[in-house]
């Protein structure tokens, strides 16, 4: 493993390549990634860089919307099976016919999606931003896609103004019930129960905080609590262990991870960075059209 590690390091350096990396990946990624976070973290942080390489170690939305925009730059993702379960609950017809029959409302895309759904809609957003982007359009109805329960627990924030969102989830996440939170509330008291708002909105009104997953990783930075139940994917609470050994974390459900996140392999990267294979491809019209959707959540963001 070490000689892996020291191999991606230097071809690192010959390539001008960085590794990014998303928080639900194996826990070994990290000593090869140059940034690991959230998928606003790591859209910026591929808008910013002069790599002439990026290798993504996420799943596919994640360098297809690297390579959005960063056109001029090459998007390898290591393994090309790693898909997710809630960008595939909707395609380009299936956002089309959902526009028609609310025309006139605008679309705000999570982040999980592919591209060609992305080049249908107005603006992206990410669980860390959701409620800033909804607010940002100032208008009384929105349509929300393809996370039903992250719209839904946006609306709940809102004066009012109306999410009509699509019927997708994070199977990962939407496996959670009440009982779960109640079961952990009884089992561990004095624990603070921190929870991301891919969950159903039920769940997550149950939760002492509910956030991205760098938002989790924050909230447990600043507290002086010892005691943390986690209920988002187990990555994060193996990184959140590792960070913290002074606290300690309880994930909600030992089965809580999405395979296509465990997919790479540090071998998978070496090859990929090595043989500069698996490039991200797409079509240039819908390259255009998604990025004016990712660059204007971009904006909206940093204000
Ligand atoms: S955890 Fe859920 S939303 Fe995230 S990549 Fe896996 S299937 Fe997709």
């Amino acid at each position: 493993m070490k000689i892996i590690k020291e191999k991606i390091k230097k071809l690192k350096e010959e390539k001008n390549a960085i590794i990014l990396a998303h928080s639900y990946q194996n826990i070994e990624v990290d000593e090869v990634a140059d940034f690991v976070g959230d998928s606003l973290y790591l859209s910026q942080k591929a808008k910013e860089t002069n790599a002439d390489i990026i290798v993504f170690a996420g799943v596919y939305f994640m360098a297809q919307t690297a390579k959005i925009i960063s056109p001029e730059k090459k998007v390898l993702l290591p393994n090309l099976k790693a898909g997710c379960l809630m960008a595939d609950m909707i395609n380009h017809e299936q956002i089309v016919n959902f526009k028609k029959t609310h025309s006139g409302i605008p679309v705000v895309c999570y982040i999980n999606s592919t591209a060609e759904v992305k080049s249908e809609c107005d603006i992206c957003c990410t669980s860390s931003n959701a409620l800033e982007i909804v607010k940002s359009l100032n208008c009384p109805q929105v349509l929300f896609i393809p996370d039903a329960n992250l719209g839904k627990w946006v609306e709940k924030q809102l004066d009012g103004e109306e999410i009509i969102a699509y019927d997708g989830n994070c199977p990962v996440h939407n496996n959670i019930t009440t009982e779960d939170i109640k079961k952990a509330r009884t089992n561990y008291p004095e624990a603070k129960i921190l929870i991301h708002p891919e969950c159903k909105p039920e769940v997550s009104a149950l939760g002492d905080y509910v956030g991205s997953t760098s938002g989790i990783i924050d909230y447990v930075k600043n507290s002086t609590d010892k005691l943390f139940v986690i209920v988002t994917e187990k990555g994060v609470a193996d990184r959140l262990k590792r960070d913290y050994p002074e606290k300690q974390f309880v994930l909600i459900k030992n089965d809580m991870l999405c395979e296509s996140m465990k997919l790479t392999s540090l071998e998978e990267i070496l090859y990929s960075l090595e043989n500069e294979v698996n490039e991200i491809t797409l079509d240039e019209e819908v390259r255009r059209l998604s990025s004016n959707c990712i660059e204007r959540m971009l904006e909206v963001s940093k204000k």
